[in-house]
């Protein structure tokens, strides 16, 4: 790998290499000298994956590092009902240690839970899940990831034996001769990436979009699949059926590499291009289009966003669009294969290190009982020990209350935004004996809260994350924290030393803490064991599986096997089945979610620069202008949305990119503006994604 040397100009002002806080990207940035205050973010021209390009969002994240609403001392209150007081930090830490041990003693450890967020460093997602089975000994730690990347990630686990979003750099993009973006509109949501699409293109490369709106990456499309929400599955298993139809299948690959694929075929027979075209509403010609560009390309990627994953049948969906680029021959093959673009900052890490509630560090699983015996060893614990599995995000905090888990601890997490059905979680949080919230800023989630404690930024501590490639980075310290404010390493270790099991929790520096972590991913599926600081540094990252230090990273998967035992791939037969809820007489229109390219996420940290505010103040309903005549909607004017949950209030704002049938709100905002009062929390049965 290069080691291009750094550019040093201007000096000091932009000298130290770091990332972006927000997306999977982790967009590389050059950032001040860490005795002050960065006074701008400039993209890392030599970081390989944005190639110095940066959103909105990355050039404006300084400016919440000295933000005037920056919390820098903890604050508490008996009843979330009364204002906060402030506290010193010996008192607050008191406290939420008191109260966790206190409810721990009275209803027992399942009691407490923990909730943490794909926007911690890889460092403090393996500490939280320790803290939670050790110091806790609860089995109710989850994270919002649930919400987001878990169904691709159930489905090439199933399929592929492991789940790495991105089985190749993003740099293979450029080279691919079709790329199908199922689901994603990366142009709004990943823009660095666009400049790989552009250059796919210009190497006479071809996109696919589906998507049931036109968005900016499906206007770049030269194939575009308006599909109806809920029928990617559907749309998948139609061109698996026109590929086999039409004898466009790889038959040696599915011989030599695969296992399954009888049954699939057997399955998909029943998708013919009239059936499809009903279900999906994308033109039979198109499906063959779409079927014949990507079988007869010599390198072909299918990749899939939040729009197919994020569905009561997401795992499903991912299978189908898996089980078509293994039919295709395409998975292991120079610049193919299947894909996930995953959203959060640490999404990719977050998901692989024991903040999921069935899984140990390593992407380890809790069940397993080799699994726990590895890890248990590290920690320096009994493995009878250490829980079982406990509840998925949505179902940790729908059994919030007096007869569930009666205390929560929230690490980095806006839940009271990001949840599906917000209303009913919002209740739930209500219930609580006891909420201790670890951010940086009030949100919609403190406002719930007994205690809040007040902890660093990205640029004020170091620690890893592993972006969206499956490439392990490293966060630098930039600026100096705010007097009074603390890391979450901190409060880990004080809580777990009023817990009176410090010992297991001696880490006063994200390195140390890093030690034991790769000690606890040695032999597991996601093996950090020989990934360094140092060597981070010196290659621009390391990807995983990296086994020992002698080892050069794995940017590339399945090549040569799949990891399963026996080396092959595993097809999964699938069928199309109707959305948790579907169009009726009282509820006649379908509901989308999705994102502004100025906000990330619940917004709590986007809703607070002004450059992203004043670009998109408020979230404003997509209508279709022939909707709109049908409920005399104008542009501008102030809708009520009501579903079964719960109504909002958006402004309309009238398109013919959005289908007639459906309209479209993004999630960043709280309050009456929630697009998430009005979203169903039907969950998938094997990822639990809600
Ligand atoms: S938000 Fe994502 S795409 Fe934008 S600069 Fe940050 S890492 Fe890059």
């Amino acid at each position: 790998m290069s080691k291009t040397p750094l550019p040093l100009t201007p000096r000091p002002a932009y000298a130290v290499r770091t990332h972006c806080p927000y997306c999977a990207f982790q967009c590389g940035v050059l950032m001040g000298e860490g005795d002050g205050e960065p006074d701008r973010v400039v993209g890392d021209p030599h970081f390989p994956a944005n190639g110095g390009q940066l959103c909105v969002k990355g050039w404006t994240a300084h400016t919440l590092l000295r933000h005037p609403r920056r919390l820098t001392t903890p604050l508490v209150r008996d009843k979330p009902t009364e204002p906060f007081q402030t506290a010193s930090w010996e008192a607050a830490l008191d406290l939420v240690a008191d109260r966790l041990a206190t409810i721990k003693a009275e209803s027992g450890p399942e009691a407490v839970g923990v909730f943490g967020s794909g926007a911690l460093t890889n460092e403090k997602a393996y500490l939280l899940g320790k803290f939670a089975r050790v110091a806790l000994g609860t089995p109710h730690i989850d994270y919002n990831g649930r919400y987001c990347m878990s169904s691709a990630a159930a489905a090439q686990n199933r399929a592929f034996g492991i789940d790495r979003g991105l089985p190749f750099p993003l740099a293979d993009l450029a080279h691919a001769e079709v790329v199908w973006l199922a689901g994603s509109n990366a142009a709004d949501t990943l823009p660095p990436i666009v400049q790989w699409f552009d250059r796919q293109k210009a190497a006479g490369g071809r996109l696919i979009v589906s998507d049931p709106r036109r968005t900016p990456t499906a206007r770049a499309a030269d194939l575009f699949l308006q599909l109806t929400p809920g029928s990617d599955l559907a749309l998948a298993n139609g061109l698996l059926a026109v590929a086999i139809e039409e004898g466009l299948i790889d038959r040696h690959y599915i011989a030599a590499r695969t296992n399954g694929f009888e049954a699939v075929r057997r399955a998909v027979l029943q998708y013919h291009p009239a059936r499809v075209e009903r279900l999906t509403g994308v033109p039979e010609s198109q499906l063959r289009t779409a079927a014949r560009w990507l079988a007869s390309a010599r390198s072909a990627m299918i990749l899939s966003g939040r729009g197919a994953e994020q569905h009561s049948k997401g795992v499903d969906t991912v299978h189908a669009l898996i089980n078509l680029a293994l039919a295709l021959g395409k998975v292991g093959k120079p610049f193919s294969g299947y894909g996930c673009l995953t959203g959060q900052g640490n999404g990719q890490g977050g998901r692989e290190h024991g903040q999921k509630a069935d899984q140990l560090p390593g992407y380890r699983l809790i069940e397993v009982d080799a699994h726990r015996e590895a890890v248990a060893r590290v920690w320096g614990v009994d493995p009878a020990s250490l829980p079982r599995k406990g509840k998925s995000a949505f179902e940790l905090l729908d059994s919030l209350g007096p007869q569930g888990i009666r205390a929560l601890l929230v690490v980095g997490s806006n839940v009271a935004v990001a949840s599906p059905d917000m209303g009913r979680i919002e209740a739930r949080l209500r219930a609580l004996d006891f909420l201790a919230v670890c951010d940086s800023f009030e949100n919609e989630t403190t406002a719930h809260a007994h205690v809040v404690l007040p902890v660093y930024q990205w640029a004020e501590e170091e620690g890893t994350a592993t972006n969206l490639e499956g490439r392990v980075i490293r966060r630098r310290v930039t600026a100096r924290p705010p007097t009074g404010v603390r890391g979450d390493i901190d409060v880990l270790r004080e809580l777990a030393a009023r817990l009176g099991i410090g010992e297991k929790f001696e880490f006063y520096t994200p390195r140390e803490v890093f030690d034991e972590f790769r000690r606890a991913t040695a032999g597991g599926p996601a093996d950090y064991a020989g990934i360094t600081y140092e060597r981070i540094d010196a290659e621009d990252g390391v990807f995983w599986p990296c086994p020992s230090e002698d080892h050069p990273g794995t940017p590339r998967l399945f090549a040569e096997r799949f990891h399963h035992p026996d080396g092959r791939a595993r097809f999964f037969p699938v069928e199309h089945r109707l959305a948790g809820e579907e169009p009726d007489e009282t509820y006649p229109i379908y509901f989308t979610t999705g994102r502004y390219l100025e906000h990330y996420n619940s917004g709590a940290q986007t809703r607070l620069v002004a450059k992203l505010t004043s670009a998109r103040p408020a979230p404003r309903l997509q209508v279709h202008p022939r909707l709109a005549r049908r409920y005399g909607i104008a542009a501008g004017s102030v809708v009520v949305l009501e579903s079964r949950r719960g109504r909002a209030e958006f402004a309309a704002e009238l398109t013919a990119d959005v289908r007639p049938d459906t309209v479209f709100i993004p999630f960043h905002w709280g309050g009456r503006q929630a697009a998430n009062r009005l979203t169903n929390p039907a969950l998938d049965p094997v990822s639990r994604v809600g």
